[in-house]
């Protein structure tokens, strides 16, 4: 449930009273004042961070990414005033993997969150800290607006803050996160705070409201495709089940136009969490906040339209893993990267230990991620291995600068993909026994990066099991965020 703005006072009196996850005072002071003593003071100086996930937003749908289409004006300012990282890649084309990666600042295997599933999932392990633990143990006031599915705050989404949320939508996320700026601010002007918010707006099924439907849609079309909340509810029902059935059914994959409205209408949905991002970061200028936030807004996968043979976000390939990366800084470093456009191989794992770095927090050793202030002042950047993957899904992705390794190993077989992006960025040619020293040195790598995930892991007890009761199952199958565990395959499974 969402607080209102009513009750919002009392929340954060309630906050500073209770505290889940913080060092206990062990000197017999009293909750709030051991609470508050245990946090430490953040660093002089020490900028709000706000990091913003908007879901499923491949980069070359993203006009400052070069796409011709309007759909992300917002987005599009904030890389004026900052810095775009043109390269830069996530760690698994599904959702609770990839945000979990840019929360820890480790590669999938070594933080081990997988998807929800019916059979079980694993929290994240309490020993692995995350971005939010981290800065809320230097001082930060911690929030997350969320819309659940597969960053459910049971996952370890919740780890470290002092306030985790579920909203609805992007206008309403979005709103909610410029009151707790607000909020936050206005309390305590001088700790800073941070804040996640996140949207699915942007996910199938394609249904965005007025004016959005039309927005970049063909007014001529008329085919069969559903294309609005309510006639999806009048043809298929509360379900989910049958909705997403109903919804992917009516799709025919060899009829172009159909194809060309789904992007359309994805386009549309793209623009409605643009705008409220763009409502957002107007609030926080009006506030006074933007001069001293750093702003992060990126996304944990993009989606296909059948550019390698299917729907939604299943497979490894460019329009699953590259997302959009662009961060504002506030005071000198602002005025030092304003406009910047970074073509250097960035990695979600990055975002976390950078932030940490802006906050004039240490870095924890053992991270897979490095902070990219190096690389915006002038020095190397971060290593040009991205390691991608979906355990259940049987998917592993390994891209160095210039070269790309896909392994699937599903129960309906196994396939090895090996691509030269600087000849073919839309990987046609598999070159896997063309080239077998570049397999081999990828495969080796690979093993590698394996190793070492598995030697982090040593030691560090299992996190938890997330047991899902009926109504979250519900939830999460309203969202189409559950899955069969065998519809790991192919086009058209739940995302
Ligand atoms: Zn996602």
């Amino acid at each position: 449930m969402r607080p209102t703005r009513s009750a919002l006072a009392a929340v954060l009196l309630a906050l500073a009273c209770s505290d889940r996850t913080a060092p206990q005072s062990s000197d017999g002071a009293d909750a709030a004042g051991g609470v508050e003593a245990a946090r430490g003071t953040a660093p002089d100086g020490a900028p709000n961070i706000v990091l913003v996930s908007l879901d499923t937003l491949r980069a070359d749908h993203v006009s400052a990414y070069g796409y011709p289409r309007q759909t992300t004006p917002a987005l599009d300012a904030l890389a004026d005033r900052g810095v775009l990282f043109e390269a830069a890649y996530s760690h698994s084309p599904k959702t609770a993997v990839s945000h979990m990666s840019l929360f820890t600042g480790l590669h999938p295997d070594a933080h081990g969150v997988g998807q929800l599933a019916r059979s079980g999932s694993r929290r994240l392990p309490d020993a692995i800290p995350t971005l939010a633990s981290l800065l809320r143990a230097h001082g930060y006031r911690t929030a997350g607006v969320a819309e659940g599915g597969n960053v459910r705050g049971e996952l370890g989404f919740d780890q470290g803050m002092d306030l985790y949320e579920r909203s609805d939508d992007a206008a309403s996320g979005f709103a909610r996160a410029a009151e707790l700026a607000e909020s936050l601010s206005a309390r305590e002007p001088r700790r800073p705070f941070f804040l996640f918010v996140h949207t699915y707006e942007a996910h199938d099924p394609y249904v965005p409201p007025a004016p959005y439907d039309a927005l970049f849609a063909d007014p001529d079309y008329d085919g069969a495709i559903v294309s609005s909340l309510e006639e999806l509810l009048a043809i298929s029902g509360e379900k989910w089940r049958s909705q997403h059935r109903a919804y992917w059914g009516r799709v025919e994959k060899s009829n172009p136009v159909d194809v060309q409205h789904l992007r359309d209408l994805y386009d549309g949905a793209i623009r409605r969490a643009d705008d409220a991002l763009g409502a957002f970061a107007a609030r926080l200028e009006a506030l006074g906040l933007m001069d001293e936030t750093a702003l992060v807004v990126t996304s944990d996968h993009g989606e296909e339209f059948l550019e390698h043979g299917s729907f939604l976000h299943e497979q490894g390939f460019q329009e699953h893993l590259h997302v959009p990366l662009v961060m504002t800084f506030p005071g000198e470093r602002g005025e030092a990267t304003r406009g910047r456009r970074e073509s250097v191989v960035v990695r979600l794992v990055d975002v976390a230990p950078t932030l940490l770095d802006v906050a004039g927090v240490p870095v924890p050793a053992g991270l897979d991620g490095v902070s990219l202030l190096p690389l915006l002042e002038g020095g190397s950047g971060p290593p040009a291995v991205v390691v991608s993957r979906w355990p259940q899904g049987g998917l592993t992705v390994l891209r160095s600068r210039s070269w790309k390794l896909i392994q699937v190993r599903r129960r309906g077989g196994a396939s090895t993909q090996l691509f030269d992006l600087s000849r073919d960025p839309e990987e046609r040619r598999n070159l896997a026994s063309e080239r077998p020293d570049m397999l081999a040195a990828l495969e080796a790598e690979l093993a590698r990066v394996s190793a070492a995930a598995h030697a982090f892991r040593d030691g560090i007890a299992e996190g938890s099991a997330v047991r899902l009761d009926a109504r979250a199952i519900e939830e999460l199958r309203a969202l189409g965020y559950l899955q069969d565990e065998s519809a790991a395959t192919g086009e058209g499974a739940a995302p």
